[in-house]
């Protein structure tokens, strides 16, 4: 069943979620990045692009902040489409692990069995993917043309962000010599290691993640800028790996309560895809103790139950324009 709602509905579900979460104060800001622990943990906004690229606001949703694991969606998708989602099948995989983002012990346990890009593991080999091969600028250069091409606005490096993780990305370096030894990595290692470190800290807004998930939602093309930014088949591919292992090792759990596929990240970031539907994206610093913001996951939960936007169910929202509302 199609449930028809219009611009108004969605911006009076958003304000209400807002308003539903704005006291929820448990959780804390991720600690081992010293940067993190530093950014307010009362900010908080919530965004939502709709097919037609009006973006839909509350809150502190020009805030600039780390967009670390939501980071590894983008890249995903760039070497999907450099080279072709059954290549990176094939050498990363799609499967969850069951296990935090950072785990070592799901490389030792699955060296012969790749895992999924939306894992630190995994990212990294991805990173290690990305064309021109070998050439540390040229790949950066992809990574950011790619995101912002989504977002449809300039991203850039949060500098003191990405010192701060690279002064304490040991678990990481570890991650990237291991992958390594099982012939997991398809570049020089250290290449890989600091372009995923980079990648993490680049500052976005919610605004602007609401719009990367629109782009997603949309089959590739910027909702906003008209441009095809990937190949509409890869984003049932995406949005797949979003619902097994978004939340890491409590997707389960977000998935059945929601059906909502959804990427974290610790700077507090949650990007949610509604394929054909909308793009959406909230923002607040506090974790709980798989590293998912505690007040984005509410209000991104609250506005999926409000809007019937379960992937499973049997009613599915259709935002209508103007002209065509009520029709
Ligand atoms: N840069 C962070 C890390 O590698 C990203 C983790 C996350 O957002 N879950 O630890």
């Amino acid at each position: 069943m199609i449930r028809k709602i219009d611009k108004k509905t969605v911006d009076e579900v958003l304000r209400a979620a807002y308003d539903h979460c704005k006291s929820e104060t448990s959780g804390k800001n991720a600690d081992y990045i010293p940067f993190l622990k530093n950014v307010p943990s009362t900010l908080f906004g919530i965004a939502a692009t709709l097919p037609d690229g009006t973006l839909l606001t509350v809150g502190d949703t020009d805030y600039r902040f780390g967009i670390e694991s939501v980071s590894k969606v983008p890249t995903a998708l760039l070497v999907m489409e450099q080279y072709s989602d059954r290549e990176v099948l094939h050498k990363i995989g799609a499967d969850a692990t069951g296990l935090p983002f950072n785990s070592i012990m799901a490389i030792l346990l699955e060296n012969d069995h790749p895992s999924t890009p939306l894992v630190n593991a995994g990212a990294i080999a991805a990173c290690s993917m990305v064309k021109p091969a070998g050439d540390s600028t040229g790949k950066w250069r992809a990574i950011v043309d790619f995101l912002t091409a989504l977002a449809g606005s300039p991203v850039e490096v949060i500098d003191e962000l990405y010192r701060s993780e690279s002064d304490t990305n040991f678990n990481n370096r570890s991650i990237a010599w291991l992958l390594k030894n099982y012939n997991r990595i398809y570049d020089q290692p250290e290449m890989a290691l600091d372009l995923y470190t980079r990648q993490c800290s680049i500052g976005v807004t919610a605004a602007q993640l609401a719009t990367v998930a629109a782009t997603i939602a949309n089959g590739g093309v910027n909702p906003q800028t008209g441009k095809r930014v990937f190949r509409a088949e890869l984003t049932p591919r995406i949005v797949s790996l979003m619902a097994t292992v978004g939340f890491y090792e409590h997707t389960g759990d977000w998935l059945f309560q929601t059906g909502l596929p959804a990427k974290s990240g610790v700077g507090g970031g949650i990007m949610g895809v509604v394929p054909g539907v909308m793009g959406l994206a909230s923002f607040a610093p506090p974790l709980d103790s798989a590293g998912n913001s505690v007040r984005a996951q509410k209000a991104l939960a609250y506005i999926a139950r409000e809007l019937d936007l379960n992937l499973f169910g049997t009613t599915r929202c259709m935002v209508t324009t103007p002209a065509s509302a009520g029709v």
